[in-house]
């Protein structure tokens, strides 16, 4: 069977991929090793966010996904679990309190409705904020939504989608219909000139053809992208999350999104070590969610008590009220991250290979307009936003572009 497109990873952005194609008319074929939405998508907090972010490409992209979620709302309806609760960085340390001004200004001049509160204004928002600060930035329409349920939604609205089916390889051919060496794209040698997509080979040894992939394989897409001969430098970058117990649940409990202004600093790092930096939260059904870690070191499932703990004490900085409560869950998930902190969207040296991935801790926002401006790009029509800093190509030379 042959199709227009075959996606790999149902995700939230191969999911939102395969969407926008499938509206736009193309035969696609969705496949994942597991079920939808039980990568990295199942394990995050569903926020939405602008008010971590600082001028540049990201933040354009930032802004027209946290803007496409009126359409997934009015698309997915209550599952969705859209809250639109708003966002508040909080700033205990002077180093960046200074700086916020400045990144405010910035944020609105992207369009972003934004404000610095005073530490009484910032309790006004959120009650329980009762640790010291010097006072807070707050983004109104910044969200929180159920990720697994928009991606599960999305991914029942393409035409062909196949679960606990693994893509082992992407098939490469030259235009005379011969097969082509990874290594000689990866080299860029003159065999590979005209190399493309002929399909991919899956796990039982059957293959499927296509004129064009999309790798959206999270953190697990750089040895798949490898086997054409494409160099996408992404690792994943571990974090962890613990839920703290409620005695009796309340989803008011905490009403906003609360950012400590470190936690920006962390993600702007490209730091191996593990970093903590809190972020706190209620979950849809009243518990309290407080993350999170950073730290490259592969694919480490292991879920440490000592960064648990770590975790629970500095969001009690914050909200002292939380020292009393008790984790009752912690887990880990990989985020996927590139050494430039911008996804790569868009096509590869090879025709008809694509690539979305690269979103690290921001996947959730900004996966439902990669797979937009991917599929825009791919069916030829004007992209919404420019798509040229996010070039999966940025990372190899060796091939020429076309
Ligand atoms: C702790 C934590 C908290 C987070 N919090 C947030 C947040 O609040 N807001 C936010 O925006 N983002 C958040 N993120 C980031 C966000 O979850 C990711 O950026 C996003 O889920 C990535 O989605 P994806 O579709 O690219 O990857 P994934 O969801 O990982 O999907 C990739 C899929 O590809 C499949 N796959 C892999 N290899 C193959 C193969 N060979 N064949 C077939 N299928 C394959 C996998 O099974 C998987 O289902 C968080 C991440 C973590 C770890």
């Amino acid at each position: 069977m042959s199709f227009d497109v075959v996606v790999i990873g149902a995700g939230i952005v191969g999911a939102s991929t395969a969407w926008e194609l499938r509206k736009r008319g193309a035969a696609v074929c969705l496949l994942d090793r597991g079920d939808v939405s039980r990568g990295t998508t199942g394990l995050g907090e569903g926020n939405v966010l602008c008010a971590d972010k600082d001028a540049g490409p990201e933040l354009d992209l930032a802004v027209a996904g946290r803007a496409l979620y009126d359409e997934i709302e009015a698309e997915v309806g209550a599952p969705a679990r859209i809250r639109r609760k708003g966002a508040l960085v909080v700033h205990p340390d002077e180093r960046t309190w200074n700086a916020e001004p400045a990144r405010v200004e910035r944020l609105r001049a992207a369009g972003v409705e934004a404000v610095l509160v005073d530490p009484a204004e910032a309790r006004d928002l959120e009650p329980r904020l009762t640790g010291p600060m010097l006072g807070a930035a707050f983004v109104p329409g910044d969200l929180q939504c159920d990720p697994r349920a928009i991606t599960v939604a999305l991914a029942a609205r393409v035409a062909e989608l196949r679960t606990h089916v693994a893509v082992e390889r992407i098939l490469v051919g030259n235009s005379v219909g011969q097969g082509v060496d990874p290594l000689s794209v990866e080299r860029g040698a003159d065999a590979a000139v005209d190399a493309r997509v002929t399909g991919v080979l899956l796990g039982d040894g059957s293959s499927l053809l296509t004129d064009a992939v999309v790798i959206a394989a999270g953190p697990w897409s750089a040895p798949l992208a490898a086997t054409a001969g494409v160099h996408l430098p992404l690792e994943p970058r571990k974090g962890q999350l613990v839920r703290l117990r409620l005695e009796r649940p309340d989803p008011q409990f905490l009403r906003r999104k609360v950012v400590d202004a470190s936690y920006l600093l962390a993600v702007a790092s490209a730091d191996e070590a593990l970093q903590t930096s809190t972020v706190v939260e209620t979950t849809a059904d009243g518990h309290v969610l407080v993350g999170s870690s950073r730290q490259r070191v592969g694919f480490d499932e292991t879920v440490d008590a000592a960064v648990t703990d770590e975790l629970k004490a500095k969001a009690a900085r914050l909200v002292p009220e939380l020292a009393g409560l008790e984790p009752d869950d912690a887990w880990v998930g990989f985020r996927p991250w590139l050494p430039d902190h911008l996804p790569a969207i868009g096509p590869t040296a090879v025709a008809g290979l694509f690539v979305a991935t690269g979103h690290e801790g921001a996947g959730v926002g900004q996966g439902p307009i990669s797979g937009r401006l991917l599929a825009q790009a791919m069916c030829g029509e004007p992209t919404d936003l420019e798509l040229a800093p996010f070039d999966p190509r940025r990372f190899t030379s060796a091939v020429p572009a076309r």
